[in-house]
């Protein structure tokens, strides 16, 4: 069996444990004579799992019991549309924290169902190389609830201070950076994250809500049932059947982050690799550039460029070779991109540098 290096961006690698844990557990899941994937999610067992997930969420985080722990469906791109459907009602308005393009996909999802201020960070050509400064933030006092997005996968934007926003609600897509570090929850009402990138497998998001602000979302029959929050706050996220199978990897993956430390373990962890490949990034003399404004970058989506497409296609080319994947970027910004989530320690990022260096010193003279 070979494993590879994956800096692919989502769904992503996997902590290795969580793998071979869901592997010796397919055929006989605790016991019941069946996997996971086909027990009731009625039943004791599956019930336990699926609470047990909820508590280790709120552990993980640093949250009460006063946050409900939602499991839904949909993907973080249902939420763009389900946040506004729960909260912009009857005349009211939003703000947009608009640092990248998932951003812009909530803003634009929010605009269906009423008006919305944004600010925004995009530069003319429709890149984002930057964090908005807490000045250029002014939240409306009359906004119902002020959306941010924590990191930008796409163009490797991160905030590294969190933003003051008043009074007014604070919400988060988390999606690319939940648990990579701690994060302050007293600043938050909801924060939401689909679980490919550092919780899990893809099929489910989680959205984590504050009962006081839970109990301002419109009542559950203004809107169609399953996308109303109260229909799933109310029944425990088996309102209908869960994605039972990722919930429990899900599970997984948050023991295995609580065994290595939980989130300021992490946090250090991270830090360091992403110290590692931006130090190699910066000490080339120019050979890789990264565009991202120094205060701005992001830890977990390490975006670079080399001088010309041809050498990014090489480099890409070569890392596959060297046994590490996932490093194009993306479609729509070009240049290489090493996704380093959770799941991909030290070691990775040290091997990647070596690649890096290897790479430029076979390749510097094109340059
Ligand atoms: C990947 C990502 C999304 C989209 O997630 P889906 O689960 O594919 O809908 C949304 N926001 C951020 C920040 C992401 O990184």
């Amino acid at each position: 069996m070979k494993r590879v290096i994956n800096f692919n961006a989502g769904p992503a690698a996997m902590p290795l444990e969580v793998l071979e844990t869901a592997q010796a557990e397919m055929l006989d899941w605790q016991g019941t004579g069946m996997s996971v994937m086909e027990v009731s999610h009625r039943s004791k067992e599956y019930e336990a799992m699926h609470n047990e997930a909820q508590e280790l969420f709120r552990k993980l985080a640093g949250m009460g019991p006063e946050w409900k722990i939602l499991f839904l469906t949909g993907g973080a791109s249902t939420q763009f549309f389900m946040l506004p459907m729960n909260y912009l009602f009857e005349g009211r308005k939003a703000s947009y924290l608009v640092t990248g393009s998932w951003a812009k996909k909530a803003l634009k999802e929010a605009k269906r169902f009423g008006s919305c201020d944004a600010a925004s960070t995009e530069n003319p050509d429709g890149t984002f190389t930057r964090i908005l400064t807490q000045s250029e933030i002014k939240v409306d006092p009359a906004s119902t609830y002020v959306h941010m997005t924590s990191n930008n996968t796409l163009f490797g934007t991160q905030w590294q201070t969190w933003p003051e926003v008043g009074s007014v609600p604070l919400m988060a897509d988390m999606s690319s950076d939940i648990f990579s570090r701690p994060f302050p929850v007293d600043k938050f009402s909801l924060v939401y994250a689909g679980a490919q990138k550092n919780l899990g497998p893809s099929g489910v998001t989680v959205v984590a809500v504050r009962d006081s602000f839970y109990e301002k979302a419109i009542e559950a029959a203004k809107i169609p049932t399953m996308l109303s929050y109260r229909t799933h706050g109310d029944e425990n996220s088996l309102y209908n059947t869960p994605p039972c199978f990722s919930i429990y990897v899900l599970d997984l993956t948050m023991k295995w982050l609580l065994k290595r430390g939980g989130l300021d373990a992490m946090a250090k962890i991270n830090e360091e690799k992403a110290k590692v490949i931006y130090g190699a990034i910066d000490s080339s003399d120019g050979y890789y550039r990264g565009p991202v404004q120094k205060d701005s970058r992001s830890l977990m989506n390490v975006v670079f460029h080399l001088k010309d497409e041809a050498s990014e296609e090489l480099f890409v080319k070569e890392a596959k070779a060297a046994g590490i994947i996932g490093v194009k970027g993306h479609r729509s910004t070009g240049g290489i991109r090493f996704s380093i989530y959770n799941a991909n320690l030290v070691d990775n990022a040290k091997a990647a540098v070596a690649f890096m260096e290897d790479f430029r010193k076979r390749h510097g003279k094109i340059h």
